[in-house]
């Protein structure tokens, strides 16, 4: 029988938190900035979905695009056949990704794209007389989606606990947190060094072994951690010179939200893959992609053992619907400029996130383009409670936010006004003020 309050249809149960399962917060519409909860309440989306729908809800020239494919071309396989909205989304794609990233490889899911960059990424390497080339080396704190490759290169713990060995030959940097925010207050490059521990597991294996380093450029779901100033240069100059493919994974970071289309370009690194997903179709339409360059891309489709040995695709790879979602809304993030809006607001951002600080319980605020955090002390031995509590309040006010551990993430749909900003920013106040 079914149990219509039950979340586990959504969530695997030992994710769900209970306090959800019985008590669900339901949305029935969206709009633009808001949410319209079950009781016909107006939430005010601080959070853009799970950081996806950068454009906000329920634009109309997506909306139309999705029910305009649906009647024309529903589904063409994935294999042998194409469609054109597939070529013209990756050469969009192309067009917005930093120089040198040439192809597209569709997914449906960030976890799916993350599974596909470390298999292109072992595929490369063989293709190229280097099949000894196997490890993969993550981070602490990286979040790379649910699936076994994900886990195992993914930096939390007790993601991966539960299932035995996973994925051997991974090794994890350490997280390199700095407080502060080195980027937008203009800070020197302090943070280079600390890519050095790449260095250290390269002795420790040897070069010859390892395949790819996989990062988020700014760690996103585990509480927007910055990267050290000089710190991604360090690990591209690293993974470069020693021949390992450097995957910088943009699910989050992706579509404007660090203020460009890609982390990449707004941390002045180029990685030899990226992995996006969510605000590729604005959340609308599950999809994902691998973008690379060229070498990884012909040495993949073209080396000694080719794709009719080494098969890799799905079912639903590119589909009509989805590049036809994904293609408008592209197109709705350049009529609007939504990118270069990112950037612009940030300063207010900063300004409005800042003037929390000396807040009850407020440790650090960090932000970049229209993402940040607010980090509070936790109440010894209940890490997330003091965050979860304020979750609650703020949702009561009307005010979407999200949390992980004691951190309060925000990532607006980029479409926010300064107002909105200012309402989410006096809603935490009062939270902060009313926490135990
Ligand atoms: N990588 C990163 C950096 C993510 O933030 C996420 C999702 N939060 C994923 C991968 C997984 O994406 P999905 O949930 O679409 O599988």
């Amino acid at each position: 029988k079914s149990r219509p309050n039950d979340l586990s249809a959504f969530w695997m149960p030992f994710t769900a938190n209970r306090q959800f399962k019985s008590n669900p917060r339901m949305f029935v519409a969206a709009d633009g900035m808001y949410y319209t909860t079950a009781e016909g309440r107006q939430v005010l989306d601080g959070t853009a979905g799970l950081w996806c729908c950068n454009a906000g809800h329920k634009r109309p020239r997506i909306v139309e695009a999705i029910q305009a494919q649906a009647a024309e071309l529903d589904y063409a396989p994935a294999f042998q056949m194409g469609h054109p909205r597939a070529f013209e989304l990756a050469n969009r794609l192309v067009e917005i990704a930093p120089d040198g990233m040439d192809h597209v490889f569709y997914t449906n899911s960030g976890s799916e794209a993350v599974e596909s960059a470390l298999k292109i990424a072992l595929a490369y390497h063989r293709a190229r007389g280097e099949a000894g080339r196997t490890r993969l080396i993550g981070r602490e704190r990286g979040y790379h989606g649910v699936n076994f490759g994900g886990i195992s290169v993914g930096g939390i713990v007790n993601n991966r606990k539960h299932f035995g060995t996973l994925l051997t030959g991974v090794d994890h940097l350490p997280h390199t947190h700095i407080p502060e925010n080195q980027w937008s207050r203009g800070m020197p490059e302090l943070g280079a060094h600390l890519a050095d521990d790449l260095e250290r597991i390269i002795a420790l294996h040897g070069a010859e072994t390892i395949a790819a380093v996989i990062v988020e450029p700014m760690a996103g779901s585990t509480g927007v951690l910055l990267p050290p100033k000089g710190y991604l240069q360090r690990l591209r100059k690293i993974t470069q010179d020693h021949g390992i493919v450097l995957i910088f994974d943009e699910v989050i970071t992706g579509f404007g939200r660090v203020g460009a289309a890609f982390g990449a370009q707004r941390f002045g690194v180029t990685p030899d893959m990226i992995t996006c997903a969510k605000g590729l179709t604005n959340g609308v339409i599950p999809m994902g992609a691998v973008l690379c360059g060229s070498h990884i891309h012909d040495a993949f489709m073209q080396g000694p053992e080719n794709l009719i040995e080494l098969f890799h695709g799905y079912t639903y790879s590119g589909n009509p619907i989805a590049s036809a979602a994904g293609l408008a809304t592209l197109e709705t993030y350049r009529e609007d400029d939504l990118f270069a809006r990112a950037l612009d607001l940030e300063p207010y951002w900063q300004e409005a996130l800042h003037s929390l600080k000396g807040a009850r319980h407020v440790i650090d605020i960090r932000n970049l383009g229209l993402i940040g955090a607010i980090e509070l002390e936790p109440i010894s031995g209940h890490p997330t409670k003091r965050a979860f509590q304020a979750f609650l309040d703020a949702y009561d006010k009307g005010v979407l936010i999200r949390t992980t551990g004691d951190i309060i993430a925000l990532s607006p749909p980029l479409i926010i006004e300064t107002a909105q900003i200012d309402r989410i920013v006096e809603t935490l106040g009062e939270v902060l003020a009313a926490l135990d």
